[in-house]
């Protein structure tokens, strides 16, 4: 099996990359960054989200696995402790890497300035906020105005980025099996001149959002751990991508424990 390795940088990350690569020479692991079926992340979910945009364009053709060096991540939900049994998994003879894989949707942001147009991919979020203004933009579900928001900014998730910023808005978790994407409000202003909703909204696959900010606003986009500013946004769309990323599921680890386990912990009975 071909893999590829990014690490937090961190001299604990950095070590265990180290005895990664060592113990995976042993199994016969070969370590190819140009064309991996395995990327390997070492650090937390983070890390992960950096490793997810350097192989963005490779998505169908190779799965994620994450080791964490600091607390249980959402995508890096391995210890460092388990590395050896990472390790023998991947390199056992029977392993069929298709029968291991899990999908999660994704996000797809089509981004309309008035000189060029891009489309990208969040495996977390986008979020839309003023940059040093409060943001004024109309909210369009499917064409059709819903509402002005004013406000810090809004955040469209994913399903598996519902446990990251998401969270903090309040906004639901949601099961990455459901193909659907979240909207939530960032400090909206409501009173009797502005109006919003006020909950997150949750839209299935085939509905679209766009977000169309008062003109000659700076506003600035995050897309997961990217950071862009602009001043001449027409319009963002966003709807449940095409496309998926896929996570090598070498042992179970079911959403639902992990998200108790990140968030709850464990209670006595
Ligand atoms: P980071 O690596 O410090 O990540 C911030 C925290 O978000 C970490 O604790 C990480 O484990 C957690 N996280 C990331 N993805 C997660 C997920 N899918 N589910 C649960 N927790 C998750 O910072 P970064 O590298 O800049 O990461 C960017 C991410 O940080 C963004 O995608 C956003 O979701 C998150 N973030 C959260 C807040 C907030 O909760 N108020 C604010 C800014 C950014």
């Amino acid at each position: 099996m071909k893999y590829a390795l990014l690490h937090r940088g961190d001299s604990r990350s950095e070590e265990l990359a180290d005895m990664f690569h060592a113990l995976a020479r042993k199994r016969r692991l070969v370590q190819d960054d140009e064309d991996p079926q395995i990327v390997v992340s070492i650090g937390g979910d983070g890390t992960m989200l950096h490793a997810f945009h350097k192989y963005i364009d490779r998505l169908d053709k190779l799965a994620f696995v994450g080791v964490h060096t600091g607390h249980l991540g959402f995508y890096a939900d391995w210890k460092a402790s388990e590395l050896h049994q990472l390790i023998n998994l991947m390199s056992e003879e029977t392993m069929r890497l298709e029968d291991k894989l899990v999908m999660y949707p994704l996000l797809e942001v089509q981004l309309h300035r008035v000189s060029i147009s891009s489309t990208m991919y969040a495996l977390n979020e986008l979020t839309v906020r003023g940059s040093g203004v409060t943001l004024v933009a109309q909210l369009h579900i499917n064409d059709n105005l819903f509402e002005t928001f004013r406000g810090d900014g809004i955040c469209i998730s994913t399903p598996s980025g519902s446990t990251a910023y998401n969270k903090s808005l309040q906004g639901a978790i949601i099961h990455p099996s459901l193909e659907a994407l979240q909207i939530a409000e960032m400090a909206s202003i409501n009173n009797r001149v502005y109006r919003t909703l006020g909950s997150p909204i949750i839209l299935p696959k085939h509905h679209y959002c766009d977000l169309y900010p008062q003109s000659h606003r700076q506003i600035l986009l995050s897309l997961d751990h990217l950071h862009l500013i602009c001043d001449d946004i027409i319009s963002i769309r966003c709807r449940v991508a095409d496309r998926k990323v896929r996570f090598a599921r070498f042992r179970p680890f079911p959403f639902w424990n992990r998200v108790k386990e990140a968030f709850i912990g464990t209670e006595a009975e």
